[in-house]
């Protein structure tokens, strides 16, 4: 049984609501265990405070829902079907009196809320997104043992990458090969587009790779990170190809004390701004301050962003099994860019990393 989807219930009753609507598909697998990403179409999550849950899925899905590890009714839809009246009469035979509904209002579409509303419109709709957020802050054993995995696989995949750096390759062949390689592997898919950025490209924070070519002297950044049963990785390695120049290296050693001074820090009781501040002072007293220009980090589970923001002035208190990356770094336009991350589970009286690739100043 989901303890997640026990928890959701209890809460159901306490906060007396009938029922929660979830549309969400990282929501849906975070509370059924059923993955899915259904396109344009709808895949709903029906949790009631009393009654048998059920997952309605597209019909083309219904059989991989009921061999998935989901024990309760999968109630399935045809293209030419309106899936709305078949939602409602599912719901309404659960339920016949449903006057309070609970649903993600950060995740529902508007053309969908009025859908639903229209079939329940004495109804009162009440937003369960920040307690969804809440629920997924603190990880169980059984989702910390998946990011480790997760983790795992964002070694290889930086061994990968690390391997296919020669003069003249380009960014993109880089990403390629990474991909490629792990896909061979049985990774069906990274957390986001993996990142790889050569010299002064790496000083956008955000940046894409392109057709750059990888050159003698300079840093290769690599952001990258799969989802790996439903959880995902996410970490930051910038190595040096050949000798950049004396500022690009003093760069490198000042994130690495930032990121040094967050990560020995991490315990349970330390506020999220505290984190922040310890590594923003490293960058700031080194004068590059307004060169880090985002938070330190950020929360991640089965989604590769959530809460916590490990962020300035933010006095949210971190507890024992949160998960959040450490990424400090410095984008000086025209000369480098330098991350480097890694994500860590709150343990007792610290942390661990999810990663274990050297971020020792490395050159190739
Ligand atoms: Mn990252
Ligand atoms: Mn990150």
């Amino acid at each position: 049984m989901n303890k997640q989807l026990d928890k959701l219930q209890e809460w159901l009753v306490k906060e007396e609501l009938d029922m929660a609507f979830i549309n969400e598909p990282n929501t849906i697998a975070y509370l059924s265990g059923y993955e899915s990403d259904p396109h344009e179409r709808i895949l709903a999550l029906a949790v009631f405070a009393t009654e048998e849950p059920f997952l309605f899925t597209p019909e083309l899905e219904k059989g991989d829902a009921l061999k998935s590890e989901w024990p309760h009714a999968v109630y399935g839809y045809l293209d030419n079907e309106d899936p709305w009246s078949l939602i409602a009469h599912h719901l309404k035979s659960r339920k016949s009196d449903l006057n309070s509904i609970a649903i993600e209002k950060d995740f529902l579409p508007v053309g969908r809320f009025e859908k639903l509303q229209s079939y329940f419109s004495a109804g009162s709709f009440l937003d369960i997104t920040p307690k969804i957020q809440s629920m997924k802050l603190i990880k169980t054993p059984e989702e910390i043992d998946k990011m480790m995995e997760a983790g795992k696989w964002a070694d290889r995949a930086f061994e990968i990458g690390f391997n296919a750096i020669k003069e003249g390759i380009s960014e993109e062949e880089i990403v390629a090969e990474i991909e490629y390689h792990l896909k061979k592997e049985g990774i069906k898919e990274m957390s986001f587009e993996t990142m790889v950025l050569t010299g002064d490209n790496a000083a956008s924070p955000h940046g894409t790779p392109g057709k750059r070519q990888v050159q003698s002297n300079e840093f290769v950044l690599f952001d990258l990170g799969v989802i790996y049963n439903g959880y995902t990785s996410d970490a930051t390695r910038t190595i040096a190809f050949g000798e950049p120049s004396k500022q690009a290296k003093e760069i490198y050693a000042i994130v690495l004390e930032a990121y040094h001074a967050a990560l020995s820090a991490v315990k349970p009781g330390i506020t999220a701004g505290e984190l922040d501040r310890l590594a923003r002072d490293v960058i700031t007293k080194a004068g590059y301050g307004s060169y880090f220009t985002h938070r330190l980090g950020h929360g991640l589970g089965s989604s590769v962003h959530e809460f916590p923001s490990i962020m300035q002035d933010s006095g949210f208190v971190i507890q024992e099994g949160m998960c959040f990356s450490i990424e400090p770094g410095i984008y000086l336009p025209g000369v480098a860019g330098v991350r480097i991350e890694d994500c860590v589970v709150v343990t007792k009286d610290g942390c661990k990393v999810f990663t274990h690739t050297p971020n020792v100043y490395t050159s190739i």
